[in-house]
């Protein structure tokens, strides 16, 4: 299974298992995270990732009022994963950090009330203002 690391190398990650869903999210949040109009996360049971390398932590609150635990590489700044309060068995994962065009598709577009007008996405996403009731 493919690694993901952060831009320099310095922070990587190796998985026990596939991931368990992808999903794209168009908020503001993911924006200023990413730099990038969306952000693209996989998920993983906490488990089965293993963690090398250095990571500076940034506590975020979400809209929920729960805490999002995000971890980037100190020398380069990507962020490569975090842990959410809210889901505390699953660790997201940046789906760029793999640099792997034939990953997975997502299957879920949250958030889409802040998706940037002119972009286009598959009808066989999943689609949701804000998360799903789940
Ligand atoms: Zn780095
Ligand atoms: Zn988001």
């Amino acid at each position: 299974m493919a690694d993901a690391q952060c831009a320099c190398g310095a922070l990587r990650l190796t998985f026990a298992e596939p991931p368990q869903l992808t999903a794209l999210c168009h908020c503001f949040a993911c924006q200023r995270r990413t730099g990038a109009p969306f952000s693209a996360n996989t998920f993983y049971r906490i488990g089965c990732v293993e963690v090398s390398g250095p990571s500076t932590q940034f506590l975020r609150t979400a809209e929920s009022g729960r805490k999002v635990r995000m971890h980037f590489c100190p020398t380069c700044g990507s962020t490569v994963y975090w842990e959410a309060e809210a889901s505390p068995s699953w660790i997201g994962v940046a789906v760029g950090a793999y640099a792997d065009p034939g990953f997975a598709p997502p299957t879920l577009s949250v958030f889409e009330q802040h998706k940037h007008v002119w972009l286009q996405l598959d009808e066989t996403l999943e689609h949701f203002n804000g998360l799903p009731d789940r």
